[in-house]
This record gives structure tokens, sequence and C-alpha cells, in this order.
């Protein structure tokens, strides 16, 4: 028996997936060996790396003037590495919508980064993504920098902003969950175990001629991208295993109408849940601003921390795992991937309906 898994990330995967990579665990393609046990210079794992690149491209749109990486250290490394590569000295625009692009402002200002924070939701709690105007952004930026969903608050963009600048996109909470507009992206980037597979693989999408910034003499070479480049992810050994089911995810998300079939399951889900959370706000009440919601992660309070504990711990026990919010805001949230089907969201609202009705 699966539980129903809500889990923020690392999170639930298609059965379908595991089981695939069950059936190839031991032997793959009837070679004798594991994945994990092969060269990642083998001809094999060198197909596996080009077939899941040419599905990233295929499915945003990404031409041959960016280059597809599979790095290490997490989205977390980015924050670093980011401005490491890309900061010359000119400004570095940033939009605050907590956690995560706090941490990026963080490492950005250790490295000397000339940072400028455009707008930010702080003053209401982060429960909005901050309106911008093409006048809050300078054409003499080095980059303008965002995270496309906030997992923690439960915020998401529904359209990028204006930027004169080139777009940095931290997109680790909906990576593959939704079509985007790729125009004006520098870099796009995301940990994939949130919503394209297991962890401790970084998917980052970068513009070539942005690379070539970087000041050689300065950036190590391991954390500099034209090294990751030029060695096609290989500079060191990549996280070959992960790598393999970050493509047997997108199999599995092109199998299933690709980016738009994911976004149009993704609005019926998030439109089941936050209806319950409007119906029921006398019990349950929404963080995110409506326009500002997220179709991904589903963030709401209880009347209390206890009734919030007692709502999660029955939940487990009806066996939907995961509710608990992140430990630095409380409350709930329901992670609502892509894995995650609209069955599974019946099923809890099913439960938040019987739960308001004996607690309210
Ligand atoms: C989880 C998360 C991160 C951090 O990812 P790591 O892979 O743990 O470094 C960064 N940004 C966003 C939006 C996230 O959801």
């Amino acid at each position: 028996m699966r539980v129903i898994n809500f889990n923020a990330g690392p999170s639930g995967m298609p059965l379908s997936v595991l089981e695939k990579a069950k059936d190839e665990f031991l032997s793959y393609k009837g070679l004798g060996l594991s994945i994990i046990e092969m060269s990642h210079r083998s001809a094999e794992f060198e197909a596996i790396v080009e077939s899941a690149t040419s599905k990233v491209r295929k499915l945003y749109g990404f031409g041959d003037e960016y280059a597809v990486l599979y790095l290490q250290g997490g989205a977390s490394l980015q924050f670093a590495q980011i401005p490491m590569n890309l900061s010359t000295g000119k400004v570095c625009e940033y939009i605050d919508t907590d956690t995560w692009t706090n941490k990026a402002i963080k490492e950005a200002k250790i490295l000397g980064a000339n940072v400028k924070v455009v707008a930010s939701s702080e003053s209401e709690n982060f429960n909005h993504i901050p309106a911008t105007t093409q006048d809050d952004f300078s054409k003499d930026a080095d980059y303008t920098y965002i995270c496309s969903n906030n997992t923690i608050r439960g915020t998401q963009y529904k359209e990028f902003p204006k930027s004169k600048s080139t777009l940095v996109i931290d997109s680790s909470s909906d990576l593959f969950s939704r079509p985007i507009d790729i125009s004006n992206v520098g870099v796009f980037y995301g940990g994939v175990q949130k919503n394209a597979g297991p962890a401790g693989v970084t998917l980052v999408v970068i513009k070539k001629e942005l690379a070539n910034r970087v000041n050689e003499s300065k950036v190590p070479s391991i954390l500099r991208y034209t090294t990751q480049i030029k060695a096609n992810s290989m500079s060191n050994t990549p996280n070959t295993f992960g790598i393999y089911m970050f493509d047997l995810m997108l199999d599995w998300v092109i199998e299933n109408g690709g980016l738009l079939g994911m976004q149009n399951k993704n609005i019926q889900k998030a439109k089941l849940l936050y209806s319950a959370i409007d119906e029921m706000s006398e019990f349950y009440k929404g963080h995110a601003k409506v326009d500002s919601r997220s179709l991904m992660n589903v963030t709401f309070n209880l009347a209390s921390a206890d009734l919030e504990s007692k709502f999660a711990n029955e939940a487990k026990e009806a066996g939907m795992i995961g509710l608990k919010g992140h430990r630095s805001v409380g409350g709930i949230r329901a992670s609502i991937y892509n894995a995650v089907s609209l069955d599974d969201v019946k099923t809890l609202v099913e439960y938040m309906r019987e739960f308001a009705r004996k607690n309210g």
C-alpha cells in the first residue's frame, strides 16, 4: 500500500516511473549491471544525458543558445554560483518573496555583489508576489533574480516581471508544471527533487553567452558554468542515478501531455483545494492572496497550532503524509506537485470536510 504523498520535497513520484526504475535496476537494458554501477563516461549513460537534455529543450523551447547542465550542491549552491559567475559590479536586482530569495540575496552580498532589492512582500508576511512595472528595473543591471514559486509561503508568479536585464529564475518547486515565457530568460534552474525526480540533481539551463561573463581568474574551475558546459556536466562525476530518474520523469511528463498537460491537471487540482478552503473559510484560512496562489504548494492555517497538529496527524493515520507546514512558518501545506493525482486531492478535500465537521 502506498501513501498519498503531500511532501514538499523530496516528494512523490509516479508509480509507473518507480516501477520502471525497479525493473531496470539490476540490469539496465540487459547489460548485466545497474545504472549505479556504470561509468558516467559510458555510451549508455551519455545516451541518458542526451535524452534528458533533448526533452528539457523540447518541453520548454530552449534552443542551442542555452546549455543544459546537471549540477550538484542543490539549488542552494546556485544562490552563490549565480553572482559568482554573472555579477560584474553592476547592480544585481532581486525580488524578495521570502526564504529562497532571502538566502540568494545573502549569498550575493557575501560575494560582494551590488544587490538591489527591487520589490518585496515582507511587510505583508510574504503572502503575495509583489507587483512590479518596467520602471522598477534598470537596463544596466547584471541580472534580475526571482523565485517563480515560493515553496514555503505558497505563492507563485503568474507572469514573470518585465525586467530590462536578463532574468534568473529559481524554479525548484514548479519545474515542468506549466509552460513558461522564456523570451527573457538567462538562467532557469532548480533542484529536481520537488517536482521532477530524486534529490541530488540541480537542473541549470543557462544562456551560453551569459556563462562566458565569468572572470576565470576569480572563480574556481568547478564553480564556473563554462567548465561544466565544456565537460557536458561531467567535469566531476555527476549524480548518474538521479539524472536517470529525472529522464524517466520527463518521459512521464511527455506521455501525460507535456507542460500544457501538467498545467491543466495542476489547475484542476489547485482549484479543487482552494475552493474547499474558501468554502470553509471559517475553519481554514488560506495564507496566500488569491492572485498569488501557488498551483504547487497550498498553504493554510487552522485556529491553533494544536489543531493543525491534530489535522496533520489524523491525516497521516488516514494515509496522507507531508501536510505539516515548513518548520519556519508552521501551519498546513499540501504540496500538489505533478505526481499528485486529482483523486489524491479529492481524498484530501473529503478529509478536510470531515475534519472541519468534527472539530468546528
Ligand atoms: C527546496 C528549494 C530550494 C533549496 O533546494 P536544495 O536543493 O535543498 O538546495 C531552493 N529554492 C526553492 C524554490 C526550493 O523550493
